[in-house]
């Protein structure tokens, strides 16, 4: 850590990962600070789940962050998810940048995690200047005669596009340990495996891997950022940089923001109008479980289809709907009572784990409560009740209409968090502008889940990447005087 960076990039999950791929290409020297450390492998290399990795309710810090255990499912927020939308519960509102705006750039990040997919049974499916780098991957014969019923029954089904290294002479092998696990054999695209490597093969790159980052240190004035400061081995030491970018995810970017209070920003940098940790919005996830027979379906590839139909609206509400969505397999029964957990198990073997999620709206009121330097409570995003309960049923239905019986459950969980350190045009409602730089403090940029304004339905995990190329490609500008970037990610082999 003697040398001289351009940009120093704190975390390396999605967003950190994706612009230091980006920042590397385009020639320019980046520090990326993680303070995990890779995830251990077993010894047979097999079964690495979040739950066993970790233990129930730790937060994911590893490089790689989150990704190294999601699963994969690489959608472009729809485009109506960028205008301003009524819904039952309250609106949610627009975003800054338009669905064409970011475009290109969600092209770029399903070329750079080689996304499989295809626009077809997806009526919300948004326009795209060039075609799914892959084509689907396909179904488990146990899914394709799910989907066949489904579609013979009159229900639209569409591919779930997926962030994997699969095809010909490629690693995956389609086995069930993806959703939830960490992979055995890095074919699953994550910030790590899709990113950080290719970005660490350029050479320009140095990961400073198991250290923490305490502080974002500014100029006197608060006007300007002019470094960070690290602690590794109980030891602390100061980086200078004139560009850093905080990427440490829901709630580290917030935390690490009000941890970096000056004079100038006694809230912390970019809250000064008291909004940072605001606005956290995200999707409220439930599960469903159609059971397809007496006979155990354990050990499959389960994640390849998606209903996205309703996403828009929900049949006669005339308000959007949400998405439902088949998961990966996972030892749910885990995280079951001891009394539950035989018949958890019994019942996730033999059926589909199936979810649907509906947004969950920001209001100015949910996010982090911060009581001096911690997180003392979250209060959640508006769920939209009636919606979640409608498409509950509505989800059980299709399934029963395609001759299954289904067992659901009520429970809404918020995944896929986003907010807490917005976007957007004005200072006094948002805490970065639209290029994620914070307002008023020339060279600090946020770049992760903690920018989007609105989560949507689907999996916002490759709009945290196209933005990530997108603030990218706006400091290689600012870097290079002005001049227009010259990269683009290459076409894959
Ligand atoms: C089981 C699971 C399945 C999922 N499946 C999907 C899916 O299929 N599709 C999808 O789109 N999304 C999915 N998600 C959500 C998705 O993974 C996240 O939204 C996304 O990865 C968040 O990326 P991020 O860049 O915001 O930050 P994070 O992934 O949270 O990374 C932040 C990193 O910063 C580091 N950090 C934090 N503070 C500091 C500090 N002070 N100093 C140094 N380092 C620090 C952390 O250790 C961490 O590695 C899933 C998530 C989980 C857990």
């Amino acid at each position: 850590m003697n040398a001289q960076y351009d940009v120093v990039i704190i975390g390396s999950g999605a967003g950190g990962s994706s612009l230091a791929h980006r920042l590397a290409t385009g020639g320019r020297k980046v520090l990326l600070v993680e303070r995990g450390q890779e995830v251990a492998k077993t010894v047979d290399g097999t079964d690495r789940y979040l739950y066993h990795v970790l233990g129930l309710d730790q937060p994911v810090s590893f490089i790689g962050g989150q990704t190294k255990f999601y699963g994969a499912a690489l959608y472009r927020m729809r485009e109506s998810d960028f205008r301003e939308v009524q819904h039952e519960a309250g609106v949610s509102p627009a975003w800054p940048i338009t669905y064409q705006e970011l475009e290109p750039y969600y092209l770029e990040a399903e070329r750079l995690y080689r996304v499989h997919g295809a626009p077809d049974g997806d009526p919300t499916e948004p326009p795209r200047s060039g075609p799914f780098p892959h084509p689907p991957l396909p179904h488990d014969p146990v899914v394709a005669k799910v989907v066949e019923r489904l579609n013979a029954s009159g229900t639209q089904v569409a591919a779930i596009p997926r962030g994997i290294d699969y095809g010909p002479g490629r690693p995956c092998t389609l086995c069930p340990n993806c959703d939830s696990h960490a992979c055995a054999v890095d074919a699953k695209m994550d910030a790590d495996t899709a990113a950080l490597r290719p970005a660490l093969a350029t050479g320009n790159v140095e990961l400073a891997a198991g250290v923490e980052c305490l502080k974002v240190l500014t100029s006197e004035d608060g006007t300007r950022t002019t470094g960070v400061l690290l602690k590794a081995d109980g030891v602390e030491r100061v980086v200078e940089a004139g560009i850093v970018v905080v990427s440490c995810g829901i709630p580290g970017s917030a935390l690490l923001l009000r941890r970096s209070k000056t004079k100038a920003h006694p809230e912390g940098l970019g809250n000064n109008q008291g909004l940072l940790g605001r606005y956290l919005a995200g999707h409220s996830s439930g599960v469903i479980f159609p059971i397809l027979g007496l006979k155990s379906i354990w050990g499959r590839h389960t994640k390849t289809f998606a209903i996205n139909a309703f996403h828009d609206e929900a049949p006669g509400t005339g308000l959007p709907g949400g998405v439902i969505q088949v998961s990966g397999q996972a030892p749910i029964w885990e995280g079951a009572s001891k009394i539950t957990k035989p018949i958890v198990k019994f019942i996730a073997r033999r059926s589909l784990l199936i979810f649907y999620m509906t947004e969950s709206l920001p209001t100015k009121e949910a996010g982090l409560v911060f009581e001096g330097d911690e997180v003392k409570e979250v209060i959640r995003p508006l769920h939209n009740d009636k919606t979640f309960a409608n498409l509950r049923n509505l989800a059980a239905s299709l399934f029963r209409k395609a001759g299954y019986p289904v067992i659901t459950r009520s429970r809404n969980d918020l995944w896929h968090q986003v907010g807490t350190a917005r976007m957007g045009v004005s200072p006094e409602t948002s805490v970065t502008d639209t290029e994620c730089q914070v307002h008023g403090i020339s060279g600090l940029y946020v770049v992760d889940a903690s920018v989007l304004p609105t989560a949507g339905t689907v999996n916002t995990g490759l709009t945290i990447i196209a933005l990530a190329l997108r603030t990218g490609d706006s400091i290689l500008r600012r870097l290079a005087g002005g001049a227009k970037p010259k990269t683009r990610t290459p076409e894959l082999a």
